[in-house]
């Protein structure tokens, strides 16, 4: 996906579209990703309900138009070429210049990392494929501190995004779900009673296994 052959056509109809959630997920563990998109397991705790209500809210909103912007809620986006679908929280069209900003909600504050830049970049460059424009900039609305941040998508991150998603295709593509790498954030994880990330980590089985079938093998499960 990285290297794109000018004019090259994709053939997307027998690969599992990626949802733009699951770039959220792979962010916050690859296992947890696989266990969700390629398991089909799901289980709410307090984070994802909180979540929930967040997203209900914003999506109840009705579109409106105030001082010459467009706003439009829970916007689906299909990009085939990215591979990728989703919704959005919330699409600001300027009406005067035609200048479109995606909008993404987070129930927590602003963080170091660039997981949610990215998330929001995928959204954008789904814009640009389905409508065939140039989206500069988006906009992270954090609950938790009511702070608006403006996001500028420039060249390094959407080689990020792109890469984030290539990474995310692969997993997809194996139907592999990668061995638990216990940490801090496991406690935050709604799928811990599935994972199990502890006994994962002491269950030498899985060893077996791979010495079984060999070296690629551990290497595609990673
Ligand atoms: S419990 Fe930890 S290792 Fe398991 S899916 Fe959740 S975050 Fe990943």
């Amino acid at each position: 996906m990285l290297a794109l052959p000018e004019g090259a056509e994709y053939v997307m109809q027998d690969l599992k579209p990626i949802p733009l959630s699951a770039l959220q997920h792979y962010a916050f563990c690859p296992r947890q990703c696989a266990l969700i998109h390629n398991e089909q397991l799901w289980a709410d705790n307090w984070h994802t309900a909180k979540g929930n209500v967040l997203h209900q809210r914003v999506d109840q909103g009705l579109p409106e138009t105030r001082k010459g912007v467009r706003y439009e809620r829970s916007v689906h986006v299909h990009a085939p070429q990215l591979r990728l679908v989703g919704q959005l929280d919330l699409l600001e069209v300027d009406l005067a210049s035609g200048k479109f900003t995606p909008v993404e909600y987070k129930k927590g504050r602003s963080k170091t990392s660039d997981w949610d830049r990215i998330q929001l970049c995928a959204q954008a460059m789904c814009l640009e494929e389905m409508k065939e424009i140039r989206v500069d900039e988006g906009a992270l609305w954090y609950w938790q501190t009511r702070r608006r941040e403006c996001v500028v998508f420039d060249d390094a991150l959407r080689m990020q995004t792109l890469i984030v998603i290539e990474q995310v295709a692969t997993l997809f593509d194996s139907l592999r779900v990668p061995r638990a790498v216990y940490g801090k954030h496991c406690l935050a994880c709604s799928l811990i009673d599935v994972c199990n990330p502890l006994w994962s980590r002491n269950d030498k089985s899985i060893l077996y296994i791979e010495n079984l079938f060999g070296e690629d093998d551990e290497e595609a499960s990673e």
